[in-house]
């Protein structure tokens, strides 16, 4: 037997409802607020993730499914939505639409990572870029929408932490202090950390080794270290917070593990998930688009973790309905199966989902079958229906029967079926 790569996962479909019940909600949730769907390769040339996430980065350094094509080009599975949207949002000169531009996207993304409950290497994501978003009013809809995206999904609990991890400016004049800090404690810390602490001091701050992560916890934080510019935008947002309701708080250790971010960064974060409890991340980039050849332009934008967010929905209990066929037609004979495919493809036409019995097994066992499609309503041919044109349609839920021309059934299921949701 083949078994299927270690980190990926089938949706059988006994749970593909889930997905789809979360996936219709997260569209709907995206349309009320004006986001456009983008899509965008699986793969995309290494270098636009080596230059936008950051070669230092866990990603890029370590977790990238990268390989070489036949025509000798390197190629990388994505392993997040950002920088495809915006490589996508400089290459179709899409500041040419009216911005800001709000796009949404459901993809698979790779990492290379140890696969643990929440943590796999082909995962998926539903997430927002916004582009032409200067204003911290932009970083409040984008949250907001991160907010209602969570909430949705019927999610409970969810804490906002949020962060501001400056500009350019700002964070010079904090790697120095971030590099006076390490230094003396460079000794205690992993191989990893004492090779970046040269290139790239902040990364250091996201590292997972217990010890690094105690060092880290005591380190200086960037918001003291703010230029007035990002300082103002900061607080500008943090009071547009305090209006919107949206419970959140500042958490100076926030500082997300790509290096794209300027400014804004926020994490929702569940207590219910043990270490893989950040369901959503995102934050301000403003400095990506022009790094990967576009004009400056100010963005925001996050992503939910959609393995973490339906398994917190499982715990909590959120009712993802069922799956079900409207009707189903029982035949009494094996040599009725062609008149009940004629039904049931009439019914189909009709806009009925219909099944019925090919592989003539007994009535007995039909009715079983029925039962586990979640039938809601089955129709027993047999000759004296064929005979006298008329059938009876029997709800399975109380067992009620109305009966009708063998040609009225969708009429008659379609009636029940407005009985029903008044
Ligand atoms: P973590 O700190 O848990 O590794 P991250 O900061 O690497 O997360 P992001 O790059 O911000 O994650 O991706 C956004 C979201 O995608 C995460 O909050 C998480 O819900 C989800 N996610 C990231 N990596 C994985 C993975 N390997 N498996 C499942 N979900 C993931
Ligand atoms: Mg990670």
């Amino acid at each position: 037997m083949i078994n299927i790569p270690k980190g990926t996962k089938d949706v059988l479909p006994s749970d593909s409802r889930k997905w789809q019940y979360a996936e219709d909600k997260l569209r709907k949730v995206a349309a009320l607020y004006n986001a456009r769907e983008i899509r965008t390769p699986t793969f995309e040339h290494t270098e636009l993730f080596v230059r936008s996430i950051g070669d230092e980065t866990d990603v890029v350094s370590k977790e990238m499914y990268t390989f070489e094509d036949k025509g000798g080009r390197s190629i990388t599975l994505r392993p997040e939505g950002t920088a495809p949207v915006a490589r996508s949002y400089v290459e179709n000169a899409l500041e040419s639409m009216s911005l800001p531009l709000k796009t949404y996207y459901i993809i698979s993304a790779f990492r290379y990572e140890r696969p643990q409950a929440g943590r796999l290497r082909e995962f998926h994501q539903f997430g927002s870029e916004i582009y032409g978003a200067s204003s911290p009013y932009l970083d409040l809809d984008c949250i907001t929408f991160a907010y209602d995206a969570l909430r949705a999904l019927g999610l409970k609990g969810i804490k906002l932490k949020l962060n501001s991890i400056g500009c350019a400016n700002c964070r010079k004049k904090y790697t120095e202090a971030l590099r006076a800090y390490f230094a003396e404690r460079l000794d205690e810390m992993c191989p990893t950390c004492r090779e970046r602490y040269g290139r790239n001091a902040l990364r250091l701050l996201d590292c997972k080794v217990p010890r690094c992560k105690e060092i880290a916890a005591g380190a200086p934080v960037i918001l003291d270290y703010l230029c007035d510019d990002c300082r103002a935008h900061h607080e500008k947002l943090c009071s547009l917070l305090d209006c919107s309701g949206i419970p959140y708080e500042v958490d100076g250790g926030i500082v997300r593990g790509l290096d794209y971010y300027t400014r804004t960064v926020f994490e929702f974060v569940t207590e219910e998930l043990g270490a893989q409890g950040t369901v959503l991340g995102g934050g301000r980039y403003d400095d990506l688009v022009e790094s990967i050849g576009g004009k400056p332009t100010g963005c925001v934008g996050f992503a939910m973790g959609m393995e973490r967010a339906i398994m917190l929905m499982e715990k909590q209990g959120v009712d993802f309905g069922k799956d079900g066929v409207d009707v189903f037609v029982i035949s009494q004979s094996p040599d009725l199966v062609g008149t009940c495919m004629e039904i049931v493809s009439d019914l189909r036409h009709a806009g009925i989902s219909a099944d019925t019995e090919m592989t003539g097994r007994s009535m007995k066992a039909q009715f079983k079958y029925a039962d586990k499609q979640n039938a809601a309503y089955v129709v027993v041919i047999g000759g004296s229906e064929t005979e006298s044109g008329q059938v009876k349609v029997k709800r399975l839920s109380d067992g009620k029967e109305v009966e009708c021309g063998i040609n009225g059934i969708a009429a008659c299921v379609k009636e029940n079926i407005q009985w029903q949701n008044l």
